[in-house]
């Protein structure tokens, strides 16, 4: 069985900050990681390779050439190979363009379970999984917390939701997204990383799709930004009376309607 996980390399949003003059990202210099949750969605393939050793891992990313070395790294972690989408012309692509290059890919690539994260937090968009679902004419589950059951004909999952959590079943093959809490992401060894380097990270042009140039790139992107802006910070406080029960079930539910926990 093959899934692809879908990775996206993100600015370390912790240590980013915005050109005051343009209203754009400040990104030289600036370190770079792979994005949350798909860090867990890999976690959750790695995690079904290690129980099943028909299940191989394929990591598929588009961006720029450095995001190879993010790449080299999802090897090291325990994928079996990776495929970078890079090319000048499929640049400046808004989620419309770069679902359609990733399912054009993926077609070439081939896949029996497809993960992405549920969202990037650069673009924060959470569309370009579920578009990607829609063009590949595949169901998706949104929002996966656990990956319960796997078999070639089906799977089951838990859906994490603000207030409810939902075990849904899918036929595959299928589309999931996943969060960045469902598990902890293992660390590379020495070894693993040094290994990794024997296996070459696959590159992919726009010459290797069957696309059209009018739909990939800046030309197929339909969103227009009109202007970028710093989020004023206001300095409202809320203040609660509580018992400590009170307070922590507060807290519990704050952290999770924010995605930051999902127990
Ligand atoms: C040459 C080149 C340069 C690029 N430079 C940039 C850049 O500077 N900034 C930028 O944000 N984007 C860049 N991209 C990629 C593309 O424009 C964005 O990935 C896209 O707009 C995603 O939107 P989002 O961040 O809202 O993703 P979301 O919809 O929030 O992402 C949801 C999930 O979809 C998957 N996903 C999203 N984007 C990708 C991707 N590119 N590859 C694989 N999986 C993905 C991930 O699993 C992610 O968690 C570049 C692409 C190319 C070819």
């Amino acid at each position: 069985m093959k899934i692809v996980v879908l990775v996206k390399q993100v600015p370390d949003s912790t240590e980013i900050t915005v050109d005051k003059k343009t209203g754009t990202l400040v990104r030289d210099g600036v370190p770079s990681i792979i994005n949350p949750d798909d860090l867990a969605g890999l976690e959750a393939a790695l995690e079904l390779k290690d129980a099943n050793p028909d299940v191989k891992v394929t990591v598929v990313s588009m961006g720029p050439p450095q995001a190879k070395g993010m790449l080299q790294e999802t090897i090291a972690r325990g994928a079996d190979d990776a495929y970078l989408i890079t090319d000048r012309r499929l640049g400046g692509a808004d989620t419309c363009a770069t679902s359609r290059t990733l399912a054009a890919a993926l077609k070439k690539i081939g896949f029996d379970l497809i993960i992405a994260g549920r969202q990037a937090i650069d673009g924060d968009t959470a569309q370009v999984g579920p578009q990607t679902a829609e063009r590949l004419g595949l169901p998706q589950i949104t929002y996966v917390d656990q990956i319960i059951e796997l078999t070639p004909e089906k799977i089951t999952v838990k859906k994490a939701l603000e207030e409810e959590e939902q075990i849904l079943t899918s036929k595959m093959p299928c589309v999931l997204t996943t969060l960045s809490g469902m598990n902890k992401p293992r660390y590379m060894n020495c070894v693993d990383i040094v290994d990794s380097f024997d296996k070459p990270v696959n590159i992919m042009t726009f010459d290797d799709l069957d696309l059209d140039l009018s739909v990939v790139g800046l030309a197929g992107s339909p969103t227009k930004v009109h202007a970028t802006f710093t989020k004023e910070v206001s300095a409202e406080t809320k203040t609660y009376e509580l018992s400590a029960q009170e307070t922590a079930e507060l807290i519990a539910k704050t952290l999770k309607e924010k995605q930051l926990i999902t127990k």
